[in-house]
C-alpha cells in the first residue's frame, strides 16, 4: 500500500498534502493512523463576475469539479477509507448516483481493497459509470432507484462483513468538513451566505458541521446562512415527506428519502437559511450560464445552486459562496442536449468564412 502515510511522502514543499494532512488537527485520525490519498481538496474559489453583477452580490465558485475523481466525494471518501483501513476493512460498498461510487472505486484500488457498487438501473451518467468500472469496483445496476439500493446495502452489512462508504458512514461527513474549512481559510472569513445542492444531504450537513467547527476552534469569526436547495422533482424536505420516485435532470440529487435529512434541516434553520427547490428548467438554464458567462463547466446538480441563488436572491453587497459539486465533463450527453450540434461543411476556406460570422 503505497499510497498510505503521505504526510511523510509528500512534504510541504511539494505542496497541497490532501485533506486529511492540512487538516489532521480537526480530523479523527492519530499519527499511527494509515492515510489513503489522491491529495484531493485545495479547490480553487473562483469569484465569479458575472453571477455577481446579476444577483447583487460578491459570489465565488468552490469548483469540487477539481478533485481527483471530479466531485467533492473525495474528501469524505479519503477520511472514510482511510478508516477502513485503520479497522481492517476486507472490503468496501456503497450505492450511489453515480460520484460516491467513482470516489469510492479509486480509493479503494489504491487501497488494494475490492469496493462493490450498487447504482440506479440506467439512471447515472456515464462519465461515472465509465471511472466505476476502470478503478476495478464490482458494479450491479440495481432494478429500483437510489433511496431502493441504499436499502440494500445497509442490509447486506449486516450479514456479510463490508464497510458501507455512503454518507450514512460518520467519516464520511467529517471529512466533507473540509470544504468548509478552505472556504474561510481563502476568504479569510465565513461568507453571508452559502449556497449548495441538496441531495442525500450529506454534504450540507457537513459544511454546517465545518463552518461551526472552525467557528469553535477561533479560525472563523461568524457563520453563513445556509441555503440548500432541491430539484423540484426530487424535494422531500421542501415538501416534508419521502418522495416514492423521484425524478430529476439533475441525477446526482435523484433521491427521494435522503439519509440525512435532519442534518440538512438543522443546519438550515439553526443558520436562518431555508432548503427550497428549483426546477429542472431553472437548473438548466444556470447550467447554461455558468458555461458560457463563468466559463465552469458543472454538473446539473451543481448548477441547482446557483439556480437557486438566482431564484430566491441575497441581501445585497453579501458576500456568497456556491458549492459546484461536481465536474460537467462526467455528463457529456446532457451538455450536448442543451446545445445545437455543429453544422458539417465542406473542407474548404470559403465554406467556413461564410459560415462563421467573424467579419
Ligand atoms: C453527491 C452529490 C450531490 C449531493 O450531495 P449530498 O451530500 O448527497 O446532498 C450533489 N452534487 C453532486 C455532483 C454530487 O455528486
Amino acid at each position: 500500500m503505497t499510497s498510505t502515510i503521505a504526510g511523510k511522502r509528500y512534504p510541504e514543499k511539494f505542496g497541497w498534502r490532501g485533506v486529511l494532512e492540512e487538516y489532521r488537527e480537526f480530523l479523527p485520525i492519530s499519527v499511527d493512523s494509515p492515510v489513503v490519498t489522491l491529495l484531493e481538496g485545495g479547490t480553487p474559489l473562483l469569484p465569479a463576475p458575472k453571477l455577481s453583477d446579476r444577483v447583487g452580490a460578491t459570489v465565488f465558485l468552490k469548483l469540487e469539479g477539481m478533485n481527483p475523481t471530479g466531485s467533492f466525494k473525495d474528501r469524505g471518501m479519503t477520511l472514510a477509507i482511510s478508516k477502513a483501513v485503520e479497522e481492517g476493512a476486507k472490503a468496501v460498498i456503497c450505492a450511489s448516483t453515480g460520484n460516491t461510487s467513482a470516489s469510492a472505486a479509486a480509493y479503494a484500488a489504491r487501497a488494494g481493497l475490492p469496493c462493490a457498487v450498487l447504482i440506479p438501473e440506467g439512471h447515472i451518467a456515464l462519465g461515472k459509470l465509465a471511472q466505476a468500472l476502470i478503478h476495478g469496483a464490482k458494479v450491479l445496476q440495481v432494478k429500483g432507484n437510489f433511496d431502493a439500493a441504499l436499502r440494500i446495502v445497509r442490509e447486506l452489512a449486516e450479514i456479510v462483513p463490508v464497510t458501507v462508504v455512503n454518507s450514512i458512514n460518520p467519516y464520511r461527513i467529517l471529512g466533507q468538513q473540509t470544504g468548509a474549512f478552505e472556504v474561510v481559510d481563502a476568504l479569510g472569513e465565513a461568507p453571508d451566505v452559502h449556497c449548495m445542492p441538496v441531495g442525500n444531504a450529506g454534504n450540507i450537513t457537513a459544511y454546517w458541521l465545518g463552518y461551526k467547527h472552525y467557528l469553535e476552534k477561533g479560525r472563523a469569526n461568524g457563520l453563513p446562512v445556509m441555503m440548500g436547495f432541491q430539484a423540484e422533482g426530487a424535494a422531500p424536505i421542501v415538501v416534508g415527506h419521502p418522495i416514492a420516485d423521484p425524478e430529476t435532470v439533475a441525477t446526482a440529487i435523484r433521491i427521494g428519502n435522503p439519509a440525512s435529512w435532519e442534518g440538512a434541516v438543522h443546519a438550515a434553520e439553526e443558520s436562518g437559511g431555508r432548503i427550497a427547490a428549483v426546477s429542472d428548467q431553472e437548473i438548466l438554464a444556470a447550467y447554461r450560464f455558468l458555461a458560457r458567462e463563468e466559463s465552469v463547466f458543472c454538473e446539473a446538480a451543481s448548477a441547482t445552486a446557483v439556480a437557486g441563488l438566482i431564484k430566491y436572491g441575497v441581501e445585497p453587497g453579501s458576500k456568497v459562496v456556491c458549492v459546484l459539486t461536481g465536474h460537467g465533463l462526467k455528463d457529456p450527453d446532457l451538455a450536448i442536449s442543451q446545445i445545437e450540434v455543429p453544422e458539417v461543411v465542406e473542407a474548404e476556406l470559403s465554406a467556413v468564412v461564410d459560415r462563421l460570422s467573424l467579419q
